[in-house]
């Protein structure tokens, strides 16, 4: 449309439109994605205007190939991603776990050893963290540090898509955009992408709810890299002994 845009990395899933300028005069922005017809919501308080079916033909690759790398399936790339979604053999996550060895077999670049493998490491990836999970379903406005703060409040998949907006925004850190696209997301396309993946046999752990211990009351903000653990690990490690877990220090 002509216009300038700033975008930057958000949840990393989609780059994200931070301010467009100047697009060409008599130009509106579209009520419905052009590819799969679904709403096109603003995030406030970005300027962004996106598509949040996570079922939408567009963002399929993208959303298949996060998905694959947070719940840790090595191996599963976009080569074989996309010869996947071209065959017709996976539309969204869930039909990843219903992968055959046989399917597996006729892609390009596997073998009988190699195909077995890579239905073994999708078996294997059937029992994320809950955080983990909510990450990988790239919920808009919920990257890492967010999705394992929400499975720390709620404790399991069922408490979360249960919550009201009300009960979202109790949560600390949690403003009320934030509430309402996470309820939108579970209260639309994104709860029935839930269920798809429940009933191929995946099962979310229950996050440890906050306890008591001795950083009870203190908040925590992790940045770059640790010599001795990973981010997840270290924020699971305060929430285990008390404290919480916030992605920036405001
Ligand atoms: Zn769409």
């Amino acid at each position: 449309v002509g216009a300038k845009v700033t975008i930057h990395r958000a949840g990393d899933v989609i780059p994200e439109i931070v301010s467009v300028a100047k697009p060409k005069q008599g130009w509106r922005m579209p009520a419905k994605c052009p590819v799969c017809g679904g709403e096109v919501v603003r995030e406030e308080p970005y300027i962004a205007h996106r598509c949040i079916n996570p079922f939408c033909g567009a963002q399929r690759l993208e959303r298949l190939r996060h998905f694959a790398a947070v719940v840790d399936i090595e191996g599963l790339g976009y080569s074989t991603l996309t010869q996947l979604i071209d065959r017709k053999m996976a539309e969204d996550p869930s039909d990843l776990f219903r992968l055959r060895k046989e399917q597996v077999i006729e892609l390009d670049g596997f073998a009988d050893k190699s195909a077995q493998n890579l239905v073994d490491r999708i078996a294997a990836s059937k029992k994320p963290a809950l955080g983990r999970f909510l990450s990988a379903l790239g919920i808009p406005q919920v990257g890492e540090a967010t999705a394992e703060m929400l499975a720390g409040e709620f404790g399991s998949i069922e408490k979360l898509r249960g919550a009201s907006e009300e009960d979202l925004q109790r949560v600390e850190g949690v403003g009320p955009n934030m509430a309402r696209e996470v309820f939108m997301y579970f209260d639309g396309h994104g709860g029935e992408l839930v269920s798809k993946i429940l009933k191929a046999g995946v099962a979310p752990e229950a996050a440890e709810p906050v306890g008591e211990g001795p950083l009870t009351g203190k908040t925590f903000v992790f940045t770059g890299t640790m010599e001795t653990m990973g981010r997840p690990d270290a924020e699971a490690l305060v929430r285990k002994l008390g404290g919480k877990t916030a992605s920036n220090a405001s």
